[in-house]
């Protein structure tokens, strides 16, 4: 059930996620000394989500917006503040939510198959419905064919299309993406931006997405968040009035197009921070078996 405008007393639409005043301190060393201190990592974060909407997220390096999906995701609880998704407030992880993080956080004994599978273990289907809700997304996200492929057996794109259909096999209402394509060549991005497009519009998915290119903030997004750092703020939400469908090229050559991106630009400037476009981040579950594939593995299996 979305939460009404009823049920907040003062909002006249349904949302599917609603933020009010979060607030995220850390405690970290002491610059002088050796006693502790407290680090805002967000703060008067305050943000309602329609449902189906696609909102982006962009904003320079630090400003927060991990800790602002993660707090979403149920995997860290905010210090302070109100996080309601569909008229419930977060307490942790569930199926509710799917997450998408950067990197390739695929599991890397699991096939093609059995990673899209995994939520779905979760939720405890019985094999035949798995199989056949697996082969669906996987073929949704055009993975035919390489069901039995290990990760380390594909490209970096290839997998990135197994993460996205493994958070939608289990059939989210929230998809929760950070950076999720930051790793995958031009190309590659491109062609996965207009996949998660499609899937979007045929799923009526509320995506949130973190990204570090204005341009794929806008293409997608029908509202773009920009964030400001010390301590991680919204700075301005633009609007992204621009028809659908819409490509990357006609992007390009489209004055409108242009004219946001320079609200966009303005703003990330004028926040302050350190705004690297393009930055790919370090894949958060590889190589190996670290301790955060660990994390990755109880994200899922704390899910009740
Ligand atoms: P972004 O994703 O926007 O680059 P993050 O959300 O990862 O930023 O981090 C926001 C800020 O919070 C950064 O300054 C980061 O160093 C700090 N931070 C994140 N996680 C922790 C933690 N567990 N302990 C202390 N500081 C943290
Ligand atoms: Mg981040």
């Amino acid at each position: 059930m979305p939460i009404t405008a009823e049920k907040l007393g003062y909002l006249d639409e349904d949302y599917k996620i609603v933020l009010r005043d979060l607030r995220q301190e850390y405690q970290v060393r002491a610059k002088d000394g050796d006693g502790k201190e407290s680090f805002v990592a967000i703060e008067n974060f305050s943000l309602d989500v329609r449902c189906g909407e696609f909102v982006s997220i962009v904003g320079p390096s630090g400003c927060g917006k991990s800790t602002l999906l993660d707090i979403l995701a149920g995997l860290s609880k905010a210090t302070s503040g109100t996080i309601i998704i569909d008229g419930k407030k977060v307490i942790g992880p569930a199926l509710d939510r799917g997450i998408v993080m950067q990197g390739y956080a695929l599991f890397p004994w699991r096939t093609v198959r059995k990673n899209v599978e995994f939520g779905l273990e979760m939720k405890g289907l019985p094999a035949g419905e798995r199989r056949e809700i697996s082969s669906r997304y996987i073929e949704l996200v055009s993975l035919a064919g390489f069901e039995d492929r290990y990760p380390h057996e594909l490209s970096g794109g290839m997998k990135q299309r197994v993460a996205i259909a493994r958070a939608l096999a289990y059939d989210p209402e929230v998809l929760l993406m950070d950076e999720p394509f930051a790793a995958v060549d031009a190309q590659t991005r491109e062609t996965l931006q207009d996949e998660l497009v499609r899937i979007w519009e045929k799923t009526g998915k509320t995506i949130i997405f973190v990204t570090h290119s204005i341009d794929e903030a806008i293409l997608l997004a029908g509202r773009v968040v920009v964030m400001s750092p010390n301590p991680g703020r919204i700075r301005a939400v633009i609007g992204v009035e621009l028809p659908r469908p819409r490509t990357n090229r006609e992007m390009r050559a489209s004055g409108a197009f242009a004219a946001v991106r320079q609200i966009v630009w303005e703003n990330l400037q004028e926040s302050g921070g350190q705004f690297a476009p393009e930055a790919v981040p370090e894949p958060r579950f590889q190589p190996g078996f670290s301790g955060k594939l660990a994390v990755a593995e109880t994200r899922f299996a704390a899910v009740p």
